[in-house]
């Protein structure tokens, strides 16, 4: 079975045929009038997951990612801060990208900005023009929507739905309130380019098409986004680009569900929101990724602290697995390989693909494999988790140490401290790497843990059982616990 991708624009899960040899992938991308947040990332983290599959599978892959620079919104807060719209707009580019890179999201290739593609975006209305699908009035310029047959085709929606919810802003001169801007006149004191129509600025629309065909042709094969922008920002780019080049524009349209929020989206424009910056501060960013492959991209995830802590532990207990092996061995065909591969080419599905990672942790605890590591390790990488070194499992370990012999010091248990510390340095003596320190120190609390029990001091038990819990390692009293963990996964 090869690649199954879920084409918004025919409802259907269709094979993945590329129409030339290199992959033409564009991402609509952020307006830049604020710092990212986590629904924003989502998008970008499902295109690193796509392209990253794609090039496993041997494809080759041109990837654009715009950024929105020029657009009602920055000059907004123009206006409001007394910031140059190029200042607000480059600070809030360097904080995404750092954001980019932190979560080892793989760059695209090129970041266009509207602002620097003006000459393509005067270019492409001047053709809407000619072909009679634009109108110029008051220094705007709008397209025609009921000149496009295939208009609503993207979202399933019929003219008549259409003109029910349509108005007429009053500072707008289209003719019919279905039509929209594809050039807007500048008000005073606004940032404009000269044009044939007078001073004024792109629509939103028209740039993604602009960049969109400029890198990529008239017709290529992935374009990506939120399902928020279904409607109308991609049924627009189709209609403004398949009436200027009479090519289809693309051929697989992906969209990933929202992040909401109490059961809204996440939007900056409501104030309800996680900042991207604000959730790297608290966790790692693998976790963050873990917690959003978790669940399908075509699905909605409802944002919960709960879920991101019961993310960190299982991605805990990968890493306390991992840790245990010093040297992995080199291996040719990775244990479970077709089982990880179906999930990938059925519509990328990460969930299930994490599903066969966690059945191997288990069964890797079981049997202590290297093989079952070295085959993880694999996979996590073409997930797009990167390399972390078990420094901080180790150090996780020690403050849950920690913490039990702070209360046994102020429940004024001396004797069991001295024992504890006692067991503590003979566990570690000899030992050179942390690497070694950290699965004998879990070893370790596992060992106190069953002493307590043993002289019936439950509450001590209890007290290290729940500690290690915050950090991953689930144990219940016949062993180490295996099934919470897969079903976590779903
Ligand atoms: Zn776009």
């Amino acid at each position: 079975m090869g690649l199954k991708l879920y084409n918004t624009f025919t409802r259907s899960l269709e094979e993945f045929v590329p129409q030339r040899e290199i992959v033409g992938i564009y991402s609509c991308g952020l307006t830049v009038q604020g710092a990212p947040h986590v629904g924003h990332m989502r998008a970008y983290i499902v295109r690193d997951v796509l392209v990253r599959w794609i090039e496993h599978l041997g494809y080759k892959f041109l990837s654009l990612e715009n950024f929105t620079d020029i657009d009602d919104k920055i000059i907004e807060k123009q206006l409001q801060q007394k910031r140059d719209w190029r200042v607000i707009a480059q600070e809030n580019i360097t904080k995404y990208l750092n954001a980019v890179d932190q979560l080892n999201i793989k760059r695209a290739h090129f970041y266009p900005r509207a602002s620097e593609h003006i000459e393509e975006i005067i270019h492409l209305v001047q053709e809407l023009i000619d072909k009679g699908y634009g109108y110029e009035k008051g220094g705007d310029v709008y397209f025609k929507v009921r000149k496009f047959p295939d208009y609503g085709r993207l979202s399933k929606k019929s003219i008549d739905d259409l003109v029910s919810g349509a108005r007429i802003a009053p500072t707008e001169h289209k003719e019919d309130p279905l039509d929209f801007a594809l050039w807007k006149a500048a008000k005073p004191g606004e940032p404009y380019w000269f044009s044939p129509w007078g001073k004024g600025r792109p629509g939103w629309h028209i740039e993604c098409s602009a960049m969109a065909m400029h890198y990529l042709g008239e017709s290529f094969d992935i374009h990506t986004g939120g399902e928020d922008l279904i409607f109308p920002h991609h049924e627009n780019e189709i209609a403004q680009s398949v009436a200027a080049t009479g090519q289809p524009f693309v051929r697989y349209w992906l969209h990933n569900g929202w992040v909401t929020l109490s059961g809204e989206k996440m939007a900056k424009s409501t104030g309800h929101f996680f900042l991207i910056e604000d959730l790297l501060k608290e966790y790692h960013p693998n976790v963050i990724r873990l917690y959003l492959l978790k669940t399908h991209y075509r699905n909605q995830i409802e944002f919960s602290s709960e879920r991101l802590d019961e993310a960190k532990a299982a991605y805990h207990r990968i890493l306390t697995f991992l840790s245990g092996f010093k040297v992995l061995p080199v291996i040719d065909k990775p244990l479970m390989v077709d089982e990880f591969t179906d999930a990938m080419n059925d519509d990328l599905n990460a969930p299930k693909a994490l599903g066969i990672i966690f059945d191997m942790v288990n069964k890797g605890y079981d049997q202590g494999d290297p093989q079952i590591a070295a085959s993880i390790k694999i996979f996590l990488g073409i997930l797009g988790f990167c390399d972390e070194e078990p420094a901080v499992p180790f150090s996780q370990a020690m403050d849950v140490f920690r913490e039990i012999t702070e209360r046994l010091v102020q429940e004024g248990q001396d004797e069991l401290i001295e024992d504890v510390w006692k067991k503590f340095y003979s566990t570690i003596e000899g030992m050179k790497s942390m690497e070694d320190v950290f699965p004998a120190l879990v070893g370790f609390l596992l060992d106190i843990r069953n002493q307590f029990r043993k002289n019936k001091k439950y509450e001590y038990a209890d007290f290290i059982r729940e500690k290690l819990a915050q950090q991953g390692i689930q144990i219940h009293d016949e062993g180490i616990d295996r099934s919470t963990f897969a079903l976590e996964i779903k």
